[in-house]
């Protein structure tokens, strides 16, 4: 049984490194070792070619199954929870409301995106399957499973939304477009709205045009570092990864004019050396575009080329989380804020006391994302502690409490008089 419970504490608040925000100097990917050559394309697996009974939960002490899609698809630990194939709690959430799909074949993602735990350099330690992503193992199921069991539901389909992740690999986009009939097949788009995690560097304008003809309602690129040096260095050529941050425009735009406003964004990963006013020139321009933003808290992911490195400061996170909230929900403006000489937010341009509904509303610290049954300004897309543990949360995926707000607004130095937080308070609070 897997549960989400309250980790050690992990201190929070400065880096490692004894600043109160990741500097760019410091987040250095390492290199990546050279993979043996039986070990390149999923080999070992391939070579094996176990044959796949049912659902397979990650398990590093028998042989990986031959799994591909679209037969086959992998999902969160809290959606697999969610949708009943695995037993398990999660810590403060009953459920998530996002069933993510992710593509999956031996092979696995032939990039190598430095924070990455699904990347290729990892062929050799462990087989795709097997991978922890956001912190957390992905089972794989069988499609039509998935589709079978969420028609079965029907109007009580604890989802709001379903998400199909694409990787980089060279069936991606066919294989993307088979698992989205299969599931429209089953499941009506009105339903449960579909939304597409592209993988540019394999697509083109057609592609993005078919998954829109063909139901999906919301369509995402997942840009994650926010300057296009931070993306050469952690996607690019620093680590002998594919991607191209013109490319990943290119297909970000194409979204824009066929999805429409409000029906396409980018994932933007805080905490990997961009300055404050550098994502948050970035969300300002999606929003210009028509577009939102979501946002991830770096988390050093055991086995990825940035696993050695510091979490991302929690007043770092805060502002940033505080200032995209107000941007992309509040009609505020980059412009009317105002920044130190380390780019970070000094004034979020608005008045204290306006600033507290919002804080205290609590909306801005939950999980960003795509938009389910509840509010525009609530993402169905929830990831249970996919970017920090339980005990020091990042993004919450439930809704905040007193005590919750208390703690986050010791993390923005922000305390009410009488008001303090007390260090664990938070931990003491009863599964949900
Ligand atoms: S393309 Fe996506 S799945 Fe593949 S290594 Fe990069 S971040 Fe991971």
């Amino acid at each position: 049984m897997t549960c989400f419970k309250p980790e050690a504490n992990v201190p929070s608040g400065t880096s490692s490194f004894g600043l109160d925000y990741n500097a760019p100097e410091m987040m250095q990917p390492r290199q990546p070792d050279q993979t043996p050559i039986d070990f390149k394309n999923g080999g070992r697996v391939k070579h094996n070619d176990v044959s796949p009974q049912g659902v397979y939960l990650p398990n590093y002490n028998i042989l990986t199954p031959h799994m591909r899609s679209p037969d086959y698809v992998q999902m969160s630990t809290a959606a697999a929870i969610t949708l009943g194939v695995m037993k398990g709690r999660m810590h403060r959430c009953s459920c998530t409301r996002c069933l993510n799909l992710l593509l999956t074949y031996p092979e696995g993602c032939r990039a190598n995106c430095a924070y990455c735990g699904l990347a290729r350099h990892r062929e050799a330690e462990r087989d795709y399957a097997d991978r922890n992503f956001i912190r957390v193992d992905w089972p794989a199921v069988p499609m039509d499973e998935v589709a079978e069991i969420v028609a079965r539901d029907g109007a009580n389909s604890p989802f709001h939304r379903m998400c199909i992740s694409m990787i980089t690999h060279p069936r991606s986009d066919q294989d993307t477009v088979t698992v989205l009939k299969k599931w429209t097949d089953r499941v009506d788009p009105s339903a449960i709205p579909i939304s597409i995690l592209s993988n540019p560097t394999t697509m083109t304008r057609d592609d993005v045009k078919l998954l829109h003809e063909m139901g999906s309602d919301i369509f995402t690129v997942a840009i994650d570092a926010a300057t296009p040096e931070i993306f050469e260095r952690t996607r690019g050529k620093g680590v002998q990864s594919p991607h191209n941050w013109q490319k990943y425009w290119e297909i970000l735009l194409d979204a824009r004019d066929i999805f429409g406003p409000q029906k396409f964004g980018a994932h933007i990963i805080i905490g990997m050396g961009e300055s404050e006013y550098e994502a948050l020139s970035l969300v300002q321009q999606l929003v210009d575009l028509g577009g939102h933003s979501h946002m991830f808290c770096f988390f050093p992911e055991k086995g990825s080329l940035m696993d050695h490195l510091p979490v991302t400061p929690r007043d770092q996170w805060r502002r940033v989380q505080l200032a995209r909230y107000l941007i992309d929900y509040c009609d505020k403006r980059i412009d009317g804020m105002s920044f130190d000489e380390h780019g970070r937010v000094a004034d979020f341009g608005i008045p204290q006391s306006e600033l507290d509904v919002i804080i205290d509303a609590g909306i801005a610290f939950r999980t960003s994302g795509c938009p389910g049954k509840f509010a525009e300004d609530i993402s169905a897309c929830d990831r249970p502690f996919g970017d920090s543990p339980p005990s020091d949360i990042a993004s919450y995926p439930f809704q905040l409490e007193e005590v919750d707000i208390r703690k986050v607004r010791n993390q923005l130095g922000m305390e009410k008089p009488g008001e303090t937080y007390q260090a664990g308070e938070d931990l003491e609070m009863i599964d949900g």
